[in-house]
């Protein structure tokens, strides 16, 4: 069985606290950058492209930092119903060494790879 232990699910737990913290930070940081260019500023076109473009990234940046932030708020509520550690495709364990790599993970590698297959 790949059942998490006591342990294990004291460590992933402690992981999804860093990350919620440090992904919150993130966006926090990335804030100002998210703010419409100022038309104000004296710069040239081309500078004021590259600041969209920049801008633009940043968005994106904050859109993936919020989806993953979103993953690991739910992936702490199935840590408070005693449900963290199975996969909600099939309820199988997901195992510790996934969890491991990714502690906000919903899905077993079978149904995440069966997902990306649909997807494809
Ligand atoms: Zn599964």
């Amino acid at each position: 069985m790949n059942e998490l232990t006591e342990q294990q699910q004291a460590e992933l737990h402690q992981a999804l606290l860093d990350l919620r913290m440090e992904l919150q930070q993130m966006l926090k940081n990335s804030s100002d950058g998210a703010q419409p260019v100022s038309l104000d500023e004296p710069i040239g076109r081309l500078s004021r492209m590259d600041a969209m473009q920049q801008q633009s990234m940043v968005q994106a940046n904050r859109r993936t930092t919020q989806t993953r932030l979103t993953k690991i708020e739910s992936a702490l509520r199935r840590h408070a119903s005693d449900e963290y550690g199975l996969c909600v495709g099939c309820e199988e364990d997901i195992g510790y060494a996934r969890l491991n790599a990714q502690p906000e993970t919903p899905l077993c590698i079978d149904c995440q790879s069966n997902k990306e297959t649909r997807n494809a």
